[in-house]
């Protein structure tokens, strides 16, 4: 069952969300040449930790090793923190971040560039973060989650580029995944209908080249099946009668 929330506990998830904003603005200036993912991890950790009571979400969540997720270039999500991984000049990075405060869960990710990144990433970043933008306007009561993958695809499909095969969006609140999903290709007034306190991850994971996707030996990454590069960008949303409302801002 699909848990509707109330104003109060909207205002909670937005408490562990402004977190998980501020520890997305926290790591930013630490994503340069050199560094490694390791080393972000460790970050994020100490950064959510430091605030009282949130905790990194996906820290052994389903088993998952580190903090946070980070996935570099072609690696599309659920990148390992690894101090073997080192950023190079040009490299994308994806941190995909959960906070969990007061039995609360919140979701989200961006795409960072270290150093300076060619023409096409940066058209890759941007076309990425205007579907997000066009997938939350969509996220509005009446509306049905195929309408939020109608919008994010009306951004991603003429820009020549595909969504990853198999991988969306999904309800978060309660607990840090579950249903409905939230799909990044969708068709209009198709799939469960949005109703005011839903809270859902919106999340494009976009590919320069195909959609196919594979998970490799470490059974966590996935990336993109012909090695093109891909960019993700989150945010944890509500619905509300008064429109959607972002959770996982910094301010
Ligand atoms: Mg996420």
């Amino acid at each position: 069952m699909i848990h509707l929330k109330s104003e109060r506990e909207l205002d909670i998830m937005a408490k562990g969300g402004r977190i998980l904003g501020l520890t997305h603005e926290h790591l930013r200036p630490l994503v340069k040449p050199g560094v490694s993912t390791k080393e972000l991890d460790q970050a994020a950790e100490a950064y959510i930790r430091s605030h009282g009571g949130a905790e990194p979400a996906f820290k052994g969540l389903y088993g998952f090793p580190g903090a946070i997720c980070i996935s570099v270039n072609e690696e599309i999500v659920h990148g390992i923190p690894s101090a073997k991984r080192i950023l190079r000049d040009g490299d994308i990075v994806k941190l995909d971040v959960g906070v969990k405060l007061d039995g609360f869960f919140t979701d989200a990710s961006i795409t960072v560039p270290v150093g300076i990144i060619d023409q096409a990433t940066q058209r890759l970043i941007d076309v990425t973060r205007t579907s997000l933008d066009a997938g939350i306007a969509a996220a509005v009561v009446g509306n049905h989650v195929g309408d939020i993958g109608a919008a994010i695809w009306g951004v991603v499909g003429p820009a020549g580029y595909t969504v990853a095969d198999d991988l969306v969006g999904h309800y978060v609140g309660t607990k840090p995944h579950g249903d409905p999903q939230v799909p990044n290709k969708g068709k209009p007034k198709r799939g469960p209908k949005l109703m005011a306190g839903l809270t859902i991850a919106i999340e494009p994971m976009v590919n320069i080249g195909g959609s196919a996707t594979r998970t490799l030996s470490d059974k966590w990454t996935i990336v993109t099946a012909d090695g093109s590069r891909s960019a993700h960008f989150e945010h944890t949303v509500a619905i509300t009668e008064s429109g959607p409302r972002v959770l996982t801002r910094a301010a």
